[in-house]
């Protein structure tokens, strides 16, 4: 088994040690020392970085018979005999704030609200504990977090010792032991007794503010996510920042941001209203010109429209304000917009219609024309949709005009 120089002290990140073993693994280097300071991934929380020998270490883990393994490129050469390990401080550091933090956290949640933390997490950018209740509001999380900053500006002592299971069993411990006999307990004074074999801060106030950034109910439980110390405060500029700009750019103060933003918000609903009012009222004009300058084929009036870049839905609501009226046909093309329009490319859209009291088939209209036309499409007898090549969309509507000059004459 390895000696693990980080349990005893979690600030010791230069230290040397015995070369034991060396094996290459694919494109790595495993190299096993008699002692460490580097954490290897466990118990929640990830595996230290650094260097060995000024060779980077890419990853710590634990074998399953206790031995750490650094891994190191597979192109490291290690000297014989003693060699020296750097830990990263910066990254271990905040390791050691994030953990710390989460006891805390976790304490002040069982304390106030018996919430026992069932899942702990820390990732690279943000730390989750998962606590067995599902009925925690925002005030209950908000007294939570107070609680635990509280523990940070009164910098208890955080210390750690070794027990086995009888004087485990004396204490308050916050969840009963995974191991037996060899027990680390961490002990925030007065506060928290945690089985727990990773690094943590020596005083609460290390920890810096514990900020908890997302609440999730999941199931029966509820996770939390949260920052602690370097990374609360990134995250508070971070937003300082962002919400700076946003008061900058719509010449406010921050705490005015919520009436603004509901006052534009607002202001736009009332525009689009108005907006589909005026739209809704141009369409009616456009439906109306178009009808009183088509040509009357029998008692029929035929609308023949192409039109170039429309939005669909609007040539819709066209045809169909069209058709309400008695006695209509339309005929509508509707090739795209752009170059693609202008150079008569791209898809073009059919779209036949008729009014209630004009005989005829609409879709068998459409069909017929698209079979002449190499496009497809379907409907109703009264309404009809399909799409062809948009530079066959002039001999659609011509074709679909001769045939229906020959069912009218029938
Ligand atoms: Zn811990």
């Amino acid at each position: 088994m390895t000696e693990r120089l980080y349990d005893a002290d979690p600030y010791c990140t230069r230290f040397r040690a015995r070369l034991i073993e060396t094996q290459t693994l694919g494109n790595r280097l495993a190299v096993v020392l008699d002692r460490t300071a580097f954490y290897p991934t466990g118990g929640g929380q990830p595996h230290d970085t650094g260097t060995l020998a000024g060779h980077p270490v890419l990853e710590v883990v634990e074998r399953a018979d206790g031995t750490v393994v650094h891994m190191l490129p597979a192109d490291s050469t290690l000297p014989e005999g003693e060699l020296e390990g750097v830990v990263d401080w910066p990254r271990r550091f905040d390791h050691m704030q994030q953990h710390t933090g989460q006891h805390i956290l976790s304490q002040a949640f069982a304390q106030l609200f018996q919430a026992d933390t069932v899942g702990f997490h820390l990732s690279q950018s943000y730390s989750t504990i998962d606590l067995n209740r599902n009925d925690l509001g925002e005030e209950e999380i908000a007294s939570g977090e107070m609680l635990a900053n509280q523990i940070v500006f009164e910098d208890r002592p955080v210390s750690w010792r070794w027990v086995d299971t009888a004087e485990a069993r004396q204490l308050p411990l916050r969840k009963p032991p995974t191991v037996h006999d060899h027990i680390r307990v961490v002990h925030i004074e007065g506060f928290d007794w945690s089985a727990c074999g990773g690094t943590h801060v020596a005083r609460t106030g290390a920890v810096g503010l514990i900020k908890v950034t997302h609440t999730e109910r999941r199931g029966a439980e509820t996770r939390l996510t949260f920052l602690c110390g370097g990374r609360a405060l990134r995250h508070y500029a971070a937003l300082h920042t962002l919400t700076s700009r946003m008061a900058r750019q719509l010449t406010v103060a921050v705490d005015e941001l919520p009436g603004v933003v509901q006052r534009l918000q607002d202001e736009a609903r009332r525009e689009r209203k108005a907006r589909e009012q005026l739209q809704e009222k141009l369409v009616e004009y456009e439906a109306a010109t178009l009808a009183c300058q088509a040509p009357q084929m029998g008692t029929v009036r035929v609308i023949v429209q192409p039109f170039i870049g429309r939005v669909l839905q609007e040539v819709r609501q066209l045809a169909s304000r069209i058709t309400a009226q008695p006695g209509n046909v339309v005929l509508f093309g509707l090739a795209p917009g752009g170059t693609e329009g202008a150079t008569g490319q791209g898809k073009g859209q059919l779209l036949f219609a008729r009014s209630e009291d004009v005989a005829g088939d609409m879709r068998a209209l459409l069909q017929e024309v698209c079979r002449a036309v190499g496009g497809s499409g379907g409907g109703s007898p009264t309404m009809a949709q399909g799409g062809c090549d948009a530079a066959r969309l002039a001999e659609a509507l011509e074709r679909a005009q001769t045939l229906l000059r020959r069912w009218l004459a029938n």
